[in-house]
């Protein structure tokens, strides 16, 4: 299996941690597109949105928790971030390793 988020989760690939529990593990991506973007990655492999349902709502739960904390240990929660979640090719999804993208740190412009 060629999943690179794994191999980021067990340290076969470096990365700079920012948050860590039994569930979900987040560190800084490599490219980042505003100065606070982290990736926050399940421990347990799921492909994207659509590899999920009703049973593994838990994912989301704990995905959504740990970006709170990070927000807070970053003290980016008052100021304001932004969250997204890339699935498919036409939203440009490039790690089949559900994700999601936590920015922040300047005004961000408007997609939506
Ligand atoms: P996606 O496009 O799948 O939603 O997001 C994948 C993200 O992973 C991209 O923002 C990309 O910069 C990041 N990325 C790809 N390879 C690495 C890596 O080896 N280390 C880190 N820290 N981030 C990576």
């Amino acid at each position: 299996m060629d999943d690179l988020f794994l191999k980021i989760i067990a340290g076969e690939i470096p990365s700079k941690k920012i948050y860590e529990n039994d569930s979900v593990y987040a560190f800084e991506d490599i490219n980042p597109k505003a100065p606070v973007h982290i990736l926050v990655v399940h421990k347990e492999r799921t492909e994207s949105i659509n590899d999920t349902d009703e049973s593994k709502a838990y994912i989301y739960s704990d995905l959504f928790l740990a970006v709170r904390k990070i927000a807070q240990q970053l003290g980016i929660d008052e100021s304001g971030y932004r969250t997204i979640i890339n699935t498919g090719s036409d939203g440009g999804q490039e790690v089949f390793h559900l994700h999601v993208h936590l920015l922040a740190g300047k005004k961000l412009g408007s997609l939506v």
